[in-house]
């Protein structure tokens, strides 16, 4: 088509930018329109108590102001929404996600497309999750450019392929997706490879999968964590033993995916921690659940998992939950040997003050395609299990979590930051699970259309 041909629909298109200029004129859709969300619960992100009947403004996006109902000044023509008997929090982030591979029951790299991608970011965000970090398993130049193009679901943040020893990072369908390295050269190479592309960190595997494969050798992530330094990247690395953790923090890795799962923490840890205090564990609990609960789980019967997954998706979920016939009785001990490690590691990291943040696996191998339900059981099981506080739970899933992806207008709820919250029918302070009781969910100032992204998921099941 030639240039010309193109005229007639410019003018079409700016004939309709203009008539869009006109609707966006009536009060309550103008972009200057300042909406003011008045009488819930606020909670706001940063660990400090609840503000009681509390109102908040937001304008373009942004919360402009947080105070007390009847105490804020209300710019003339502010358009008000009554939260009367509503808890608000922020919405949540997640850091640890594989995406594009799970579709419905489905596990494979040909799910990995820009729809599915845009479809499980829309998931995240009828949950109310705001961002996410792909970690390790993108696949080629697609995440980038929908990290690039998405603007309604949850943001998408991508450590685009990750770097481990040939065929030794993440298993079944995603197992393709790294750079497998052998040399130094090969590792800086790798990273060069991902800086030109901006990261929003580097992934790494240090796991011998109970010593079916090569873990990746010292030198060689050594030699990828100067080299992502030097084009300031920071570098996660997925572990199971205490003594590569250690390793690894001599070596100035800056967080870790998973917990340690062979040993206790001990002392020698704690202090190369203490010194270290920016480093970051995502404790990543949801990914172990078939380990960690020894019944059936009573969320199984919360009413938003029968609003989106359909009768197949929840009848595998339950039947994560009753013990496998098929399964050794010893693999079936060690796999609760290390989720039980990982309870009791995370209680001792978060009371030596360490950076926990929250990360969930969902869509890897024991994820599964529970996008955005599995962020919420992790908080209930940091409190359940773990032993936190509900407002503990919350911090590291919202203020912590978005910190440590750098997302400064994420993860607390005050002037200057994104307006990016949930609704709540009930107070998850009172009871963690009550952070799936979702009435509404706002991103970036807009409310998510939960009722038309159910309506679009139930059309195609
Ligand atoms: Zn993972």
């Amino acid at each position: 088509m030639s240039k010309t041909n193109h005229m007639p629909f410019r003018r079409l298109a700016t004939l309709l930018m203009l008539l869009a200029g006109v609707a966006s004129a009536a009060p309550q859709e103008g972009p200057d329109t300042v909406t003011v969300f008045e009488g819930a619960r606020l909670i706001t992100g940063d660990g400090s108590a609840p503000i009681e009947n509390a109102a908040f403004l937001v304008a373009n996006g942004r919360i402009t102001a947080v105070g007390q109902k009847g105490a804020l000044a209300l710019p003339p023509g502010a358009v008000r929404v009554d939260l009367s008997g509503k808890t608000v929090m922020p919405a949540l982030v997640d850091d640890h996600v594989h995406m594009g591979y799970r579709k419905g029951g489905s596990f494979s790299a040909s799910n990995y497309t820009r729809e599915n991608l845009l479809d499980i970011l829309d998931r995240f965000a009828f949950f109310g999750v705001a961002a996410i970090l792909e970690t390790g398993t993108g696949r080629g130049g697609l995440p980038y450019r929908v990290r690039a193009e998405a603007q309604t679901g949850a943001r998408y943040l991508t450590t685009g392929s990750g770097i481990a020893m040939p065929a030794a990072g993440p298993g079944g369908a995603m197992r393709d997706a790294i750079y497998g390295v052998t040399t130094e050269a090969q590792a800086r190479q790798a990273v060069r490879e991902l800086a030109a592309h901006q990261p929003d960190m580097v992934k790494i595997w240090v796991d011998d999968r109970d010593g079916k494969v090569e873990k990746l050798r010292p030198e060689l992530y050594r030699a990828i964590i100067d080299e992502a330094h030097r084009h300031h990247l920071k570098v996660m690395a997925h572990i199971v033993y205490l003594a590569d953790v250690k390793d690894l923090l001599r070596a100035d890795v800056d967080g870790f995916a998973h917990m340690v799962r062979d040993k206790e923490v001990d002392d020698e840890l704690l202090a190369l921690l203490k010194a270290r205090p920016n480093v970051f564990f995502l404790e990543t609990l949801w990914g172990e659940r078939r380990a960690l609960y020894t019944s059936r789980p009573a969320w199984l019967d919360d009413p938003i998992l029968r609003d989106i997954y359909t009768a197949d998706d929840l009848k595998e979920l339950a039947g994560q939950f009753s013990s496998d016939p098929a399964a050794p009785p010893q693999a079936v001990a060690h796999a609760r040997a290390l989720a039980e490690m990982s309870l009791r590691n995370t209680a001792k990291l978060q009371a030596a003050g360490v950076l926990l943040g929250l990360g969930t696996d969902t869509g890897g191998m024991n994820g599964g395609q529970f996008f955005g339900l599995g962020t919420h059981i992790e908080l209930e099981l940091l409190v359940r299990r773990v032993g936190l506080t509900p407002m503990q739970a919350l911090v590291i899933g919202t203020r912590n979590s978005a910190a440590i992806l750098g997302l400064d207008a994420l993860g607390t709820l005050a002037p200057g930051k994104s307006a990016d919250f949930i609704v709540l029918d009930a107070n998850p302070l009172d009871d963690i699970s009550n952070t799936r009781r979702i009435a509404r969910v706002y991103l970036r100032g807009k409310e998510i259309p939960r009722d038309a992204l159910k309506a679009r998921w139930a059309a195609r099941n």
